[in-house]
């Protein structure tokens, strides 16, 4: 295994001795609502139990919350494991996977492992804009991490009409509103993966989903470990659900906030539009991001990322204050 380059998941808090303002994991900075964590402690007593393998609650709660059947829902502990589980049921040694660069890493990874034929491509300002290839599977991230971008509607119908299989990588999706679930009307082949660690603020309990037709939901459902969501995470990812207006109100702040930042931030540096809750800025030297987090603010340096030319940071928008100081100790 010598061959595969780790996932590098960035700084965390735990690294520091003094206290840091996260900015680095594009999570919600706002904790969940009362009655999420009402419902976790509620609960506390049943973690002697197995949680209910078929998570059926979970997966028609999913279904309502999207608009499609129930039985196009699979689940498990994250989006990252759908994205596995997904490149284990689709690909075989050879075929032809297509991934455009730069994205989330582990496309890349669990292609590797599946001894794909991978086949990557940077656009012209990182903007896919339409697809020029055919194959097995294509993943696109909607919106882009590291990038923000969303793919355009039109251009995702070419790599559906393209390839055998196409995943859409929604994990930042509510902040943006621009979905392909409603491509699935048309396209069998279409598999939406989506996550609870973003906009439900749940990235601490281990949550994702994929929208695919029934056929693959089966599959997915039928080779994912039978437990993989734990009973607390599963309750808390159901009452999640049952807060929507709370969460809607959260990721206007957040996206508000993200507008501000940006006009902050391009007064000195050349920021990327996005359409999530992180933003990409490009800047001139090695050692900014250290010195960011010596001062106290941690931010994710995706320099040398697959496909990314220069040196990069990606920076979560956090809540008011801690992007102040995170504007201040940038000097901006
Ligand atoms: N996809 C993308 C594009 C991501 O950025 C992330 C998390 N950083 C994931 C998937 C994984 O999300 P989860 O926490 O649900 O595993």
């Amino acid at each position: 295994m010598d061959f595969i380059n780790e996932y590098d998941p960035g700084m965390f808090p735990e690294d520091f001795k003094q206290e840091v303002i996260q900015l680095a994991s594009n999570e919600n900075p706002y904790p969940p609502p009362e009655s999420v964590l009402n419902a976790i402690k509620s609960n506390l007593f049943k973690i002697n139990r197995y949680p209910y393998p078929y998570y059926t609650e979970l997966k028609t709660r999913i279904s309502e919350y999207v608009g499609v059947d129930s039985m196009q829902i699979a689940v498990s502990n994250g989006a990252s494991d759908l994205l596995r589980l997904v490149t284990d049921a689709i690909i075989e040694p050879f075929d032809k996977v297509y991934i455009p660069m730069p994205s989330y890493s582990m496309y890349l990874l669990f292609s590797i492992l599946r001894e794909a034929n991978i086949k990557t491509e940077v656009f012209e300002g990182y903007y896919i804009d339409g697809c020029y290839e055919r194959g097995k599977l294509a993943f696109l991230c909607n919106p882009n991490n590291p990038t923000g971008n969303c793919v355009k509607t039109k251009a995702v119908r070419e790599y559906l009409e393209n390839f055998d299989y196409v995943v859409v990588d929604e994990a930042y999706i509510e902040f943006s509103g621009k979905s392909t679930v409603k491509l699935l009307k048309d396209y069998e082949n279409l598999i939406v993966v989506r996550s609870f660690s973003k906009f439900f603020g749940l990235a601490g309990m281990r949550i994702g989903y994929i929208i695919a037709s029934e056929s693959i939901a089966k599959v997915i459902e039928k080779i994912r470990n039978p437990f993989a969501i734990s009973q607390l995470a599963c309750i808390s990812a159901i009452e999640a659900l049952k807060n929507l207006e709370y969460y809607q109100r959260i990721a206007r702040m957040i996206v508000e906030e993200r507008e501000r930042m940006k006009n902050a931030l391009k007064k000195r540096y050349f920021v990327y539009d996005s359409d999530a809750n992180f933003l990409l800025v490009k800047h001139e030297r090695e050692d900014l991001v250290r010195e960011l987090a010596e001062k106290g603010v941690l931010v994710r340096d995706v320099s040398g990322l697959d496909g990314l030319d220069g040196y990069h940071f990606r920076v979560t928008v956090g809540r008011r204050q801690e992007n102040d100081k995170f504007l201040e100790v940038l000097n901006v």
